[in-house]
């Protein structure tokens, strides 16, 4: 008896989960938490569902209702007193759940099209899921529109199934296979949902609509089955406060606010609060704990309720003088009577700094800039295992001065002079700035098209510098004259190409003996500035190619055939070391073997080493 109650008070105990939807735009992530939230208020009866801020609350009984068709015998039992959804789907929520670099989220609901199966953003929530080691279910949402669908809303999915056309039914097992393999490809076995024996092992797939509202009682069901056989452990409601800052807003009557998801404990007003905020810690107290007003208040006076306290898990707006600067993501303290202050101070502060402090020791990277703790964590998790060094963090909007920042890799690493900004705004002038000074600022929504510009700029810069660098690239080849057209300013001369190419541009020199001193002596004649055969321009002569007719040019005192020069002298491409080792950055592959060795037998007469 004793045992029994132990159990009956921890499961009573057990705090609503809380879930968050992900996935990619236009999979049906906000109609489908529309449709979960609304079937009940079409029969005329909210059943406890309430509207908080930033997420909506459905208890237990509302949830029994609506799994009813899909648990008819009853034989599912809830062990949890209700499911708390954040309202605002996608990653930057999820994100912002955190807590000591572990979500806050306890379960989530990753969304995919069926008719599109994986894109982008669901690898990227899947990236993320992983990374925080969230457990999820899939939706495979749109079933719908499975050609020749036959509806019956709201229910069951297997039901529904059962009762389509042979061909539906086909369709259905194809798009599901093919949404398995995808999975498979990202390292995630995947079952359907029913037929799934381990939710340790694989991921379950759920098949929905959102506009039929089919599979939803499933879905529902799923998610209570997994937080109940999963997490029990981590859903033991605490007295101790865990709380987020999701979102930080201006409301026209209280000034900043932060909008916080109360996972643990209990919060209430007056409770000295700590925070993250741009400028270091802030320390305030809570002027009042906000949740929405319902149809009948709202015909009060307040869009809001003021609450005297408030118990997880919940969302709420908090209003409190100095929230100025706060930063969403941030975990929010509240200061116990055995709590020093400046203890709780550091800590907070401390979860910035652990993230400005994942910059590269040699000072070189890239400059990134965030809109949320949240979001910048994932960034840098993400350009962490893309190996694109970090030099320069920020949170918020770029300014001028984030762009100065980033700047000083111009004179130390001018490739990484480049900011990645995600999910941010940039102001004008920085904008500007940075166009001066030619500092790249990529913006973007998704995390990994960071990436594909960071990429698609470190290539540009490579292309652009094998463009630069083809005057300074020499091919090696060894000419014999056989004919002497024009002997000065410029020189025209046919020759043989005997070995490696001639290209244009290539500076020619002779090697030859002063009779008088014995000296080696290198006289450069310029550059080749045309090649010709036939009376046609070609830009590369090759050895064992007939002879060619070459200008060669140059800008200040050509020397001269029948002084300088002879008709028997052997002419030579005029390599450096500087030459050989842009042959060996960019044009690797240009250049034989036979041609490497060339290189090697011409070093000793420019005097390389
Ligand atoms: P989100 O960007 O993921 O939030 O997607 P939305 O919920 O805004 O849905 C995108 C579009 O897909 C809208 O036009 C929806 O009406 C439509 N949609 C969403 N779910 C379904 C579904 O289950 N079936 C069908 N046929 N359309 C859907």
């Amino acid at each position: 008896a004793h045992q029994a109650a132990l159990a009956a008070r921890s499961a009573d105990n057990l705090r609503s989960p809380i879930c968050c939807i992900l996935g990619h735009v236009d999979t049906g992530k906000t109609k489908l938490l529309d449709k979960i939230r609304q079937t009940n208020v079409q029969e005329g009866e909210a059943g406890g569902i309430t509207q908080q801020i930033g997420a909506t609350y459905f208890p237990v009984e509302a949830i029994r209702q609506k799994t009813a068709v899909v648990n008819q015998d009853g034989s599912f039992e809830f062990k949890v007193p209700g499911l708390l959804v954040i309202d605002t789907p996608g990653h930057e929520s999820f994100s912002n759940l955190r807590s000591r670099g572990s979500s806050l989220c306890n379960i989530a609901i990753l969304v995919v099209d069926i008719m599109h199966g994986l894109e982008p953003q669901t690898l990227e929530s899947m990236r993320l899921l992983r990374d925080r080691k969230t457990p999820f279910i899939v939706a495979l949402n749109k079933i719908d529109r499975l050609y020749g669908w036959k509806k019956i809303d709201n229910n069951g999915f297997r039901d529904s199934l059962s009762l389509q056309s042979k061909s539906v039914q086909a369709e259905f097992k194809k798009r599901l296979d093919d949404t398995k393999l995808a999975f498979m490809e990202q390292g995630f076995n995947s079952e359907l949902y029913y037929e799934n024996k381990s939710m340790a092992r694989n991921v379950s797939l759920v098949p929905t609509s959102a506009i039929t509202g089919e599979g939803i009682p499933d879905m529902l069901k799923l998610i209570l089955q997994l937080t109940q056989e999963r997490m029990t452990s981590s859903l033991m409601y605490l007295s101790e406060v865990q709380a987020t800052v999701l979102e930080v807003k201006a409301i026209e009557g209280f000034g900043m606010t932060i909008d916080v998801i109360l996972s643990n404990g209990i919060l209430r007003e007056g409770d000295r609060i700590v925070l993250c905020g741009t400028e270091g810690a802030i320390k305030t107290n809570i002027r009042a704990l906000l949740t929405p007003a319902t149809m009948k208040e709202l015909r009060l006076k307040s869009a809001y309720v003021h609450n005297k306290e408030v118990k997880a898990a919940l969302g709420v707006k908090i209003s409190a003088p100095g929230l100025e600067g706060a930063i969403a993501g941030s975990r929010l303290l509240v200061v116990g009577p055995d709590d020093d202050e400046e203890d709780l101070e550091e800590e907070v502060e401390a979860d910035l700094a652990s993230l400005f402090s994942r910059v590269e020791k040699t000072g070189r990277g890239v400059s990134v800039q965030a809109s949320t703790l949240g979001s910048l964590e994932a960034l840098l998790d993400f350009l962490k295992d893309c190996k694109i060094p970090v030099a320069n963090v920020g949170i918020g909007p770029v300014f001028k001065r984030d762009v100065m920042q980033c700047g000083t890799m111009l004179e130390k690493s001018p490739d990484y002079a480049v900011m990645l900004c995600f999910d941010v705004k940039v102001d004008k002038e920085a904008q500007e700035y940075a166009d001066q000074q030619g500092i790249k600022i990529f913006t973007a929504d998704i995390i990994y098209h960071l990436f594909d510009a960071f990429t698609k700029h470190m290539e540009a810069l490579t292309e652009k510098k094998k463009e630069d660098a083809k005057l300074l690239a020499v091919f090696p080849c060894v000419l014999n004259t056989v004919a002497v057209f024009n002997k000065t300013g410029p020189i025209v001369i046919g020759v043989d190409v005997v070995e490696g190419q001639l290209k244009i541009n290539t500076p020619i020199a002779a090697v030859k003996t002063n009779p008088t001193t014995g000296q080696k002596e290198v006289i450069s004649l310029g550059r080749v500035t045309s090649i010709e055969r036939d009376h046609k321009q070609i830009p590369v002569c090759k050895k064992g190619q007939p002879s060619v007719a070459i200008k060669i040019e140059m800008g200040g005192h050509q020397p001269t055939y029948g002084r300088q020069l002879e008709e028997k002298d052997v002419l030579y491409s005029m390599i450096s070391r500087a030459s050989i080792n842009c042959l060996k950055e960019f044009y690797r592959k240009d250049v034989s073997n036979d041609e490497w060795h060339l290189i090697v037998k011409l070093k000793p007469l420019f005097d390389i080493n």
